[in-house]
Protein backbone atom coordinates (compact mmCIF):
# COMPACT_ATOMS: atom_id res chain seq x y z
CA UNK A 1 0.00 0.00 0.00
CA UNK A 2 1.10 3.41 -1.29
CA UNK A 3 0.81 5.94 1.52
CA UNK A 4 0.02 9.70 1.43
CA UNK A 5 2.36 12.22 2.23
CA UNK A 6 0.86 13.00 4.59
CA UNK A 7 0.60 9.43 6.17
CA UNK A 8 4.02 9.40 5.51
CA UNK A 9 4.98 11.68 7.43
CA UNK A 10 2.76 10.99 10.71
CA UNK A 11 4.92 7.63 10.15
CA UNK A 12 8.40 10.24 10.22
CA UNK A 13 6.85 11.86 13.60
CA UNK A 14 6.16 8.50 15.30
CA UNK A 15 9.65 7.62 14.65
CA UNK A 16 11.54 11.03 15.28
CA UNK A 17 12.09 11.90 11.48
CA UNK A 18 12.29 15.91 11.87
CA UNK A 19 9.44 17.12 9.19
CA UNK A 20 7.66 20.01 9.51
CA UNK A 21 4.47 20.36 11.94
CA UNK A 22 1.06 20.39 9.96
CA UNK A 23 -2.29 18.70 9.50
CA UNK A 24 -4.46 17.58 6.58
CA UNK A 25 -7.57 19.40 5.94
CA UNK A 26 -10.53 19.07 3.23
CA UNK A 27 -11.64 22.23 2.81
CA UNK A 28 -10.42 25.35 2.46
CA UNK A 29 -11.69 27.05 5.76
CA UNK A 30 -9.80 24.07 7.68
CA UNK A 31 -6.87 25.01 5.68
CA UNK A 32 -7.31 28.42 7.44
CA UNK A 33 -8.01 27.29 10.74
CA UNK A 34 -4.65 25.43 10.70
CA UNK A 35 -2.86 28.57 9.21
CA UNK A 36 -3.85 29.99 12.16
CA UNK A 37 -3.00 27.53 15.05
CA UNK A 38 0.48 27.11 12.76
CA UNK A 39 0.82 31.03 12.91
CA UNK A 40 3.65 31.13 10.89
CA UNK A 41 3.64 30.87 6.11
CA UNK A 42 2.56 27.56 5.41
CA UNK A 43 2.40 25.34 2.77
CA UNK A 44 -0.42 23.83 0.90
CA UNK A 45 -0.07 20.55 -0.39
CA UNK A 46 -2.20 18.42 -2.65
CA UNK A 47 -2.70 14.64 -1.56
CA UNK A 48 -2.59 12.61 -4.25
CA UNK A 49 -0.76 9.50 -4.58
CA UNK A 50 1.38 10.54 -7.56
CA UNK A 51 4.86 12.52 -7.85
CA UNK A 52 5.33 15.86 -9.53
CA UNK A 53 2.82 17.98 -7.60
CA UNK A 54 4.92 20.90 -7.21
CA UNK A 55 5.31 21.56 -11.27
CA UNK A 56 1.58 20.82 -11.34
CA UNK A 57 0.54 23.55 -9.01
CA UNK A 58 -0.18 21.39 -6.05
CA UNK A 59 2.21 22.97 -3.92
CA UNK A 60 2.02 26.87 -3.03
CA UNK A 61 3.47 28.79 -0.20
CA UNK A 62 0.84 31.20 1.95
CA UNK A 63 1.61 33.87 3.69
CA UNK A 64 -1.07 33.81 6.06
CA UNK A 65 -4.45 32.26 6.82
CA UNK A 66 -6.57 33.76 4.53
CA UNK A 67 -3.64 33.36 1.99
CA UNK A 68 -3.69 29.38 2.60
CA UNK A 69 -7.72 29.52 2.50
CA UNK A 70 -7.28 30.97 -1.26
CA UNK A 71 -4.64 28.52 -2.36
CA UNK A 72 -6.56 25.62 -0.70
CA UNK A 73 -9.32 26.04 -2.28
CA UNK A 74 -7.46 26.46 -5.84
CA UNK A 75 -6.07 23.41 -5.54
CA UNK A 76 -8.48 21.29 -3.95
CA UNK A 77 -10.62 19.91 -6.75
CA UNK A 78 -7.58 19.78 -9.23
CA UNK A 79 -6.86 17.12 -11.43
CA UNK A 80 -2.88 15.81 -11.07
CA UNK A 81 -1.89 13.01 -13.55
CA UNK A 82 -5.98 11.83 -13.16
CA UNK A 83 -6.26 12.09 -9.73
CA UNK A 84 -8.74 14.25 -7.90
CA UNK A 85 -7.32 16.10 -4.72
CA UNK A 86 -9.81 15.73 -2.20
CA UNK A 87 -7.30 16.63 0.83
CA UNK A 88 -4.80 19.24 1.10
CA UNK A 89 -2.05 18.98 3.85
CA UNK A 90 -0.86 22.36 5.84
CA UNK A 91 2.55 22.65 6.81
CA UNK A 92 4.83 25.21 8.44
CA UNK A 93 6.56 26.30 5.35
CA UNK A 94 10.31 25.46 5.71
CA UNK A 95 12.86 27.91 4.34
CA UNK A 96 15.46 26.23 1.81
CA UNK A 97 18.91 26.56 1.64
CA UNK A 98 19.08 23.10 0.25
CA UNK A 99 17.16 20.46 -1.45
CA UNK A 100 18.75 16.51 -1.70
CA UNK A 101 17.34 13.01 -2.33
CA UNK A 102 17.32 10.04 0.27
CA UNK A 103 15.40 6.45 0.22
CA UNK A 104 15.74 2.72 1.05
CA UNK A 105 13.77 0.23 -1.00
CA UNK A 106 13.36 -3.43 -1.77
CA UNK A 107 15.81 -3.94 -4.45
CA UNK A 108 13.91 -7.49 -5.13
CA UNK A 109 16.00 -8.06 -8.56
CA UNK A 110 19.47 -8.49 -6.16
CA UNK A 111 17.52 -9.55 -3.18
CA UNK A 112 18.29 -7.31 -0.84
CA UNK A 113 17.89 -3.37 0.49
CA UNK A 114 19.36 -0.83 -1.07
CA UNK A 115 19.68 3.27 0.36
CA UNK A 116 19.88 5.85 -2.40
CA UNK A 117 21.24 9.13 -1.87
CA UNK A 118 21.93 11.93 -3.95
CA UNK A 119 23.01 16.51 -2.95
CA UNK A 120 20.98 16.97 -6.29
CA UNK A 121 17.56 16.72 -4.66
CA UNK A 122 14.11 18.64 -5.21
CA UNK A 123 13.83 17.50 -8.91
CA UNK A 124 13.27 14.43 -10.75
CA UNK A 125 15.30 11.70 -9.19
CA UNK A 126 14.63 9.59 -12.61
CA UNK A 127 15.87 12.21 -14.64
CA UNK A 128 19.12 12.56 -12.28
CA UNK A 129 19.27 8.61 -12.58
CA UNK A 130 18.89 8.43 -16.43
CA UNK A 131 21.31 11.88 -17.34
CA UNK A 132 24.08 11.96 -14.43
CA UNK A 133 23.53 8.62 -12.31
CA UNK A 134 27.53 9.45 -10.83
CA UNK A 135 25.10 12.16 -9.05
CA UNK A 136 23.03 9.24 -7.32
CA UNK A 137 24.78 6.88 -4.87
CA UNK A 138 23.74 3.27 -4.26
CA UNK A 139 24.59 1.06 -1.30
CA UNK A 140 23.17 -2.32 -0.52
CA UNK A 141 21.98 -2.53 2.60
CA UNK A 142 21.96 -6.29 4.60
CA UNK A 143 18.20 -6.59 6.06
CA UNK A 144 19.86 -8.01 8.94
CA UNK A 145 22.64 -5.58 9.71
CA UNK A 146 20.66 -2.61 8.99
CA UNK A 147 21.98 0.85 8.75
CA UNK A 148 24.73 1.32 11.82
CA UNK A 149 26.08 4.62 12.16
CA UNK A 150 29.33 2.80 9.83
CA UNK A 151 27.07 2.35 7.25
CA UNK A 152 24.74 5.65 7.49
CA UNK A 153 27.99 7.09 6.52
CA UNK A 154 29.20 5.02 3.80
CA UNK A 155 25.93 6.46 2.44
CA UNK A 156 26.48 10.14 3.31
CA UNK A 157 30.27 9.78 1.89
CA UNK A 158 28.92 7.76 -1.22
CA UNK A 159 26.66 10.79 -2.19
CA UNK A 160 28.90 13.36 -1.20
CA UNK A 161 26.86 15.20 1.61
CA UNK A 162 28.67 18.40 2.89
CA UNK A 163 30.88 18.11 5.56
CA UNK A 164 28.33 20.39 7.79
CA UNK A 165 25.14 18.50 7.49
CA UNK A 166 27.12 14.68 7.50
CA UNK A 167 26.64 13.86 10.90
CA UNK A 168 22.41 15.36 10.50
CA UNK A 169 21.67 13.20 7.50
CA UNK A 170 23.23 10.05 8.62
CA UNK A 171 21.64 10.32 11.56
CA UNK A 172 18.12 10.97 9.16
CA UNK A 173 19.11 8.16 7.92
CA UNK A 174 18.98 5.84 10.74
CA UNK A 175 15.63 7.24 11.87
CA UNK A 176 14.14 6.23 8.13
CA UNK A 177 16.08 3.13 8.37
CA UNK A 178 14.19 2.72 11.65
CA UNK A 179 11.00 3.13 9.88
CA UNK A 180 11.41 1.22 6.98
CA UNK A 181 11.73 -2.13 9.80
CA UNK A 182 9.45 -1.10 12.42
CA UNK A 183 6.62 -0.41 9.65
CA UNK A 184 7.00 -3.52 7.33
CA UNK A 185 7.87 -0.75 4.64
CA UNK A 186 9.10 -1.83 0.81
CA UNK A 187 9.60 2.21 0.26
CA UNK A 188 10.98 4.89 2.23
CA UNK A 189 11.55 8.08 -0.10
CA UNK A 190 11.96 11.75 0.55
CA UNK A 191 12.50 13.96 -1.78
CA UNK A 192 13.75 17.16 -1.17
CA UNK A 193 14.92 16.54 2.11
CA UNK A 194 15.88 19.85 3.45
CA UNK A 195 18.98 21.99 4.50
CA UNK A 196 17.37 25.13 6.38
CA UNK A 197 19.48 28.62 6.31
CA UNK A 198 19.66 27.86 10.00
CA UNK A 199 21.32 24.93 9.20
CA UNK A 200 18.65 22.10 10.08
CA UNK A 201 17.97 18.90 7.97
CA UNK A 202 14.02 17.99 7.51
CA UNK A 203 11.80 15.58 5.56
CA UNK A 204 9.99 18.11 3.57
CA UNK A 205 8.17 15.02 1.75
CA UNK A 206 7.26 11.97 2.24
CA UNK A 207 6.79 8.94 -0.21
CA UNK A 208 6.06 5.45 1.98
CA UNK A 209 5.46 2.19 0.38
CA UNK A 210 3.89 -0.16 3.13
CA UNK A 211 4.59 -4.21 2.65
CA UNK A 212 0.90 -5.40 2.66
CA UNK A 213 1.99 -9.22 3.88
CA UNK A 214 3.08 -7.77 6.70
CA UNK A 215 -0.50 -6.47 7.54
CA UNK A 216 -1.08 -9.42 10.49
CA UNK A 217 1.43 -7.78 12.83
CA UNK A 218 0.85 -3.87 11.79
CA UNK A 219 -2.82 -3.96 13.17
CA UNK A 220 -1.91 0.15 12.84
CA UNK A 221 -1.71 0.08 9.02
CA UNK A 222 -5.53 -0.98 8.06
CA UNK A 223 -6.67 2.74 9.32
CA UNK A 224 -4.22 4.17 6.76
CA UNK A 225 -6.23 2.23 4.01
CA UNK A 226 -7.92 4.83 1.81
CA UNK A 227 -11.49 3.12 1.79
CA UNK A 228 -12.75 5.93 -0.96
CA UNK A 229 -10.50 5.55 -3.09
CA UNK A 230 -10.36 1.78 -3.18
CA UNK A 231 -11.95 0.22 -5.89
CA UNK A 232 -15.46 -1.40 -4.29
CA UNK A 233 -14.66 -4.97 -6.09
CA UNK A 234 -10.46 -4.82 -4.24
CA UNK A 235 -12.28 -4.27 -1.07
CA UNK A 236 -14.46 -7.20 -1.05
CA UNK A 237 -12.17 -9.48 -2.36
CA UNK A 238 -9.87 -8.31 0.58
CA UNK A 239 -12.83 -9.29 2.92
CA UNK A 240 -12.90 -12.82 1.26
CA UNK A 241 -9.04 -12.67 1.62
CA UNK A 242 -8.64 -13.33 -1.90
CA UNK A 243 -5.64 -12.29 -4.34
CA UNK A 244 -7.25 -10.19 -6.17
CA UNK A 245 -6.41 -7.47 -9.08
CA UNK A 246 -8.43 -5.20 -11.12
CA UNK A 247 -7.92 -4.88 -14.73
CA UNK A 248 -9.03 -2.78 -17.51
CA UNK A 249 -9.86 -5.99 -19.97
CA UNK A 250 -13.20 -7.91 -20.38
CA UNK A 251 -12.34 -11.45 -19.44
CA UNK A 252 -12.99 -12.46 -15.95
CA UNK A 253 -10.13 -14.84 -15.02
CA UNK A 254 -9.73 -17.66 -12.11
CA UNK A 255 -7.17 -19.82 -11.40
CA UNK A 256 -5.23 -21.51 -8.49
CA UNK A 257 -1.29 -20.30 -8.41
CA UNK A 258 -0.07 -16.98 -9.11
CA UNK A 259 2.25 -18.40 -11.88
CA UNK A 260 -0.87 -20.01 -13.41
CA UNK A 261 -3.27 -17.22 -13.36
CA UNK A 262 -0.54 -15.07 -14.57
CA UNK A 263 0.46 -17.03 -17.71
CA UNK A 264 -3.50 -17.13 -18.13
CA UNK A 265 -3.64 -13.65 -18.49
CA UNK A 266 -0.89 -13.92 -21.38
CA UNK A 267 -2.88 -16.16 -23.07
CA UNK A 268 -6.19 -14.41 -22.97
CA UNK A 269 -4.08 -11.11 -23.62
CA UNK A 270 -3.24 -12.99 -27.02
CA UNK A 271 -6.04 -14.85 -28.08
CA UNK A 272 -8.00 -11.30 -27.83
CA UNK A 273 -5.70 -9.77 -30.48
CA UNK A 274 -7.92 -11.74 -32.92
CA UNK A 275 -11.12 -10.45 -31.29
CA UNK A 276 -10.48 -6.61 -31.46
CA UNK A 277 -8.15 -6.51 -28.80
CA UNK A 278 -10.32 -8.37 -25.96
CA UNK A 279 -8.44 -8.53 -22.48
CA UNK A 280 -7.93 -10.00 -18.96
CA UNK A 281 -10.34 -7.95 -16.54
CA UNK A 282 -8.58 -8.44 -13.52
CA UNK A 283 -6.09 -11.41 -11.89
CA UNK A 284 -7.78 -13.90 -9.28
CA UNK A 285 -5.48 -16.24 -7.70
CA UNK A 286 -7.69 -18.66 -5.50
CA UNK A 287 -4.79 -20.45 -4.30
CA UNK A 288 -4.55 -24.17 -3.54
CA UNK A 289 -8.19 -24.82 -2.04
CA UNK A 290 -10.03 -24.51 -4.89
CA UNK A 291 -13.25 -25.42 -2.32
CA UNK A 292 -16.97 -24.47 -3.24
CA UNK A 293 -17.06 -21.68 -1.13
CA UNK A 294 -13.61 -20.08 -2.01
CA UNK A 295 -14.45 -21.09 -6.14
CA UNK A 296 -17.99 -19.19 -5.46
CA UNK A 297 -16.75 -16.37 -3.35
CA UNK A 298 -14.23 -15.79 -6.61
CA UNK A 299 -17.38 -16.05 -9.28
CA UNK A 300 -18.84 -13.98 -6.77
CA UNK A 301 -16.13 -11.33 -7.57
CA UNK A 302 -15.64 -11.50 -11.03
CA UNK A 303 -19.01 -11.70 -12.44
CA UNK A 304 -20.01 -8.93 -10.12
CA UNK A 305 -17.84 -6.44 -12.59
CA UNK A 306 -19.72 -5.17 -14.91
CA UNK A 307 -16.61 -4.97 -16.87
CA UNK A 308 -16.62 -8.55 -17.45
CA UNK A 309 -18.28 -10.15 -20.43
CA UNK A 310 -17.00 -13.60 -19.92
CA UNK A 311 -14.96 -15.74 -17.50
CA UNK A 312 -12.25 -17.94 -17.72
CA UNK A 313 -11.52 -20.77 -14.96
CA UNK A 314 -8.40 -22.22 -15.38
CA UNK A 315 -7.64 -24.90 -12.62
CA UNK A 316 -4.67 -27.44 -11.97
CA UNK A 317 -6.08 -29.99 -10.01
CA UNK A 318 -3.11 -31.20 -7.09
CA UNK A 319 -3.93 -31.86 -4.14
CA UNK A 320 -7.56 -30.37 -4.30
CA UNK A 321 -8.23 -33.22 -7.40
CA UNK A 322 -10.11 -31.86 -10.37
CA UNK A 323 -13.12 -34.08 -9.58
CA UNK A 324 -13.51 -31.72 -6.36
CA UNK A 325 -12.92 -28.52 -8.54
CA UNK A 326 -15.62 -29.86 -10.85
CA UNK A 327 -18.20 -29.98 -8.00
CA UNK A 328 -16.73 -26.92 -6.02
CA UNK A 329 -17.75 -24.85 -9.81
CA UNK A 330 -20.87 -26.23 -9.79
CA UNK A 331 -21.96 -25.99 -6.23
CA UNK A 332 -20.91 -22.97 -6.16
CA UNK A 333 -23.08 -21.32 -9.26
CA UNK A 334 -25.81 -23.10 -7.03
CA UNK A 335 -25.41 -20.65 -4.15
CA UNK A 336 -24.68 -17.66 -6.48
CA UNK A 337 -28.36 -18.61 -8.03
CA UNK A 338 -29.67 -19.23 -4.28
CA UNK A 339 -28.42 -16.26 -3.29
CA UNK A 340 -30.33 -14.14 -5.99
CA UNK A 341 -27.35 -13.59 -8.65
CA UNK A 342 -28.28 -13.07 -12.24
CA UNK A 343 -25.87 -15.56 -13.74
CA UNK A 344 -25.49 -14.40 -17.70
CA UNK A 345 -22.18 -14.16 -18.55
CA UNK A 346 -20.09 -17.48 -20.32
CA UNK A 347 -17.75 -19.50 -18.02
CA UNK A 348 -15.35 -21.47 -20.19
CA UNK A 349 -13.63 -23.97 -18.14
CA UNK A 350 -9.87 -25.34 -18.28
CA UNK A 351 -9.62 -27.81 -15.54
CA UNK A 352 -6.43 -30.41 -15.75
CA UNK A 353 -3.95 -32.22 -13.42
CA UNK A 354 -5.05 -34.38 -10.86
CA UNK A 355 -8.30 -36.65 -11.72
CA UNK A 356 -8.81 -34.14 -14.56
CA UNK A 357 -10.54 -36.67 -16.82
CA UNK A 358 -13.09 -37.37 -13.69
CA UNK A 359 -13.71 -33.46 -13.65
CA UNK A 360 -14.32 -33.00 -16.80
CA UNK A 361 -17.12 -35.70 -16.63
CA UNK A 362 -18.88 -33.76 -14.07
CA UNK A 363 -18.93 -30.59 -16.14
CA UNK A 364 -20.04 -32.16 -18.85
CA UNK A 365 -22.74 -34.41 -17.29
CA UNK A 366 -24.27 -31.29 -15.20
CA UNK A 367 -24.68 -29.40 -18.65
CA UNK A 368 -24.91 -25.99 -17.01
CA UNK A 369 -26.02 -23.79 -19.63
CA UNK A 370 -23.17 -21.37 -18.91
CA UNK A 371 -20.43 -23.57 -18.82
CA UNK A 372 -18.07 -24.88 -21.69
CA UNK A 373 -15.32 -27.02 -21.23
CA UNK A 374 -12.07 -26.82 -23.37
CA UNK A 375 -9.24 -29.03 -22.24
CA UNK A 376 -6.40 -27.02 -23.69
CA UNK A 377 -5.53 -23.25 -22.30
CA UNK A 378 -4.50 -21.70 -25.70
CA UNK A 379 -8.29 -23.51 -26.90
CA UNK A 380 -9.71 -21.93 -23.45
CA UNK A 381 -8.69 -18.56 -24.08
CA UNK A 382 -9.23 -18.52 -27.89
CA UNK A 383 -12.85 -19.27 -26.59
CA UNK A 384 -13.32 -16.83 -23.98
CA UNK A 385 -12.07 -14.32 -25.94
CA UNK A 386 -14.47 -14.60 -28.40
CA UNK A 387 -17.92 -15.00 -26.44
CA UNK A 388 -16.50 -12.01 -24.58
CA UNK A 389 -15.92 -10.02 -28.08
CA UNK A 390 -19.34 -11.55 -29.28
CA UNK A 391 -20.85 -10.37 -25.71
CA UNK A 392 -19.91 -6.96 -25.85
CA UNK A 393 -20.72 -6.73 -29.55
CA UNK A 394 -24.34 -7.63 -28.64
CA UNK A 395 -25.26 -4.97 -26.00
P1 LIG B 1 6.28 16.75 -5.30
O1 LIG B 1 6.48 17.75 -6.38
O2 LIG B 1 5.03 15.97 -5.49
O3 LIG B 1 7.47 15.88 -5.09
O4 LIG B 1 6.06 17.61 -3.95
P2 LIG B 1 7.12 18.15 -2.89
O5 LIG B 1 6.57 17.99 -1.54
O6 LIG B 1 8.46 17.55 -3.10
O7 LIG B 1 7.18 19.70 -3.20
C1 LIG B 1 7.68 20.18 -4.44
C2 LIG B 1 8.60 21.35 -4.21
O8 LIG B 1 7.92 22.40 -3.55
C3 LIG B 1 9.80 21.05 -3.33
O9 LIG B 1 10.88 20.46 -4.04
C4 LIG B 1 10.15 22.40 -2.79
O10 LIG B 1 11.01 23.09 -3.72
C5 LIG B 1 8.81 23.12 -2.76
N1 LIG B 1 8.37 23.17 -1.36
C6 LIG B 1 7.66 22.23 -0.69
N2 LIG B 1 7.49 22.58 0.60
C7 LIG B 1 8.11 23.78 0.73
C8 LIG B 1 8.30 24.69 1.84
O11 LIG B 1 7.89 24.45 2.97
N3 LIG B 1 8.99 25.83 1.57
C9 LIG B 1 9.48 26.14 0.34
N4 LIG B 1 10.14 27.27 0.19
N5 LIG B 1 9.33 25.32 -0.71
C10 LIG B 1 8.65 24.16 -0.51
MN1 LIG C 1 8.82 15.51 -3.66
Amino acid sequence: MDLYEYQAKELFTKHSVPTTPGSVCTTADEAAQVATTIGKPVVVKAQVKTGGRGKAGGVKLADDPQDARTKADAILGMDIKGHIVHRVLVAEASDIADEYYVSFLLDRANRTFLAMASVAGGVDIEEVAATRPQDLAKVRVDALEGVSVQKAQEIVAAAKFPEAVADQVANMLQKLWQVMVAEDATLVEVNPLVLTPDGKILALDGKVTLDDNAEYRQSDHAAMVDIANTDPIELRAKEFDLNYVKLDGDVGIIGNGAGLVMSTLDVVAYAGEEFGGVRPANFLDIGGGASATVMANGLDIVLNDPDVQAVLVNVFGGITACDAVANGILQALQMLADNGAVLDKPIVCRIDGNNAVEGRRILTQAQHPLIEIVDTMDGAARRVAELAAARKAGK
